[in-house]
């Protein structure tokens, strides 16, 4: 269960308490303030804190000196504008925290963007719980035959039940040794921070994770995208839900560029041109590996 009734009962009270302020606030980034996504078995994303708005975006670029806002049609353009041609400055000035509760080795992926503000429960100080990440079965998949950074077939029949048995009594046995270690009746109990070293990298931990709006879109253009991991994808795909919902304009403009959009090198460029002029154009002829024509072909559509 990714949040306890007591957890619950901290988080509606935040919810239920309200204070007046100057600042720019977001009716989509305020409805989803403290409220817990559950993700995966054990997980969750919480919205913790936000600066600044779509508002604050063209504020910035304008450096204007009010709320910078015209009509809304003017300030999408100009967002539009801005992350057409990496201006991407503007959008550092807003910045969003996240409470993410995720398995180790989600958080050793997610660690690699170092442009965030990172603080971790510490498990020198503090037990770690029985939480273990145990896939679903539709999502216990044999090792990709194309990919060698990928997942193919999902394991049916005794090979996942047998899998899934394996996962859980090794989590199981670790967390019964955990414990073991660190009981204090009779003994004296090995140190917190020693005794975490025999957890799987499946058992949970939990964050703040603090980010600007720049980095967060980097973030989620690399771990929304197919080719990330199921386990931080699901993660980044709520935090597209509540980034939309946060600051519309410039998700939406993200969404188009960068989500949607695809960058073309001066090869794949000179093929387009070729093409429109009628020119049947091949991967022999194209000057791209077997591998890059695949994905302009991907690109295309083909
Ligand atoms: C599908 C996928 C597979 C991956 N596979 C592997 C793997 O097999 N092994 C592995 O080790 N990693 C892997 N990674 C991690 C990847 O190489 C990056 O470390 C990670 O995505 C963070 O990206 P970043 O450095 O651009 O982000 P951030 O750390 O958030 O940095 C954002 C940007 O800031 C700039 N920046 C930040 N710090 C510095 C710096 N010190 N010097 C210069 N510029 C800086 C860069 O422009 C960078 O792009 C993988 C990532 C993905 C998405």
């Amino acid at each position: 269960m990714p949040i306890t009734p007591d957890q619950q009962a901290e988080i509606d009270a935040q919810r239920s308490a309200t204070s007046q302020t100057l600042r720019a606030t977001s009716p989509g980034a305020e409805a989803h303030l403290y409220k817990a996504h559950g993700l995966l078995d054990h997980g969750f994303v919480r919205l913790i804190d936000y600066m600044g708005d779509d508002g604050a975006i063209v504020q910035a670029a304008r450096v204007s000196y009010g709320r910078g806002t015209k009509a809304v049609q003017n300030d999408a353009g100009l967002i539009r504008y801005l992350m057409r041609h990496w201006h991407s400055t503007p959008f550092e000035m807003c910045e969003a925290k996240f409470h993410v509760k995720l398995p180790v080795f989600v958080a050793r992926q997610w660690i690699r963007h170092r442009t965030a503000n990172v603080n971790e429960y510490s498990a020198r100080y503090s037990i770690l719980d029985r939480e273990f990440y145990i896939p679903a079965p539709e999502h216990l998949a044999a090792q990709s035959v194309v990919n060698n950074q990928g997942r193919g077939a999902v394991l049916e029949g005794e090979e996942a039940a047998r899998v899934l048995d394996m996962l859980k009594a090794d989590a199981n046995r670790a967390y019964d040794h955990y414990e073991e270690m660190l009981n204090q009746d009779g003994q004296q109990g090995l140190a917190r921070e020693l005794a975490r070293m025999n957890l799987p990298a499946n058992v949970y931990t939990q964050w703040y994770w603090k980010v600007d709006l720049h980095n967060l879109f980097h973030f989620l253009r690399l771990r929304a995208d197919a080719h990330a991991q199921f386990e931080i994808r699901v993660y980044a795909q709520k935090m597209c839900e509540i980034v939309a919902d946060w600051v519309p304009a410039a998700y939406a403009a993200f969404e188009d560029y960068r989500l949607g959009g695809a960058n073309l090198s001066g090869k794949a460029i000179d093929c387009v041109r070729r093409m429109i002029k009628g020119e049947e154009v091949t991967q022999e002829t194209s000057g791209m590996s077997a591998g890059e024509w695949r994905e302009f072909q991907g690109v295309l559509g083909g």
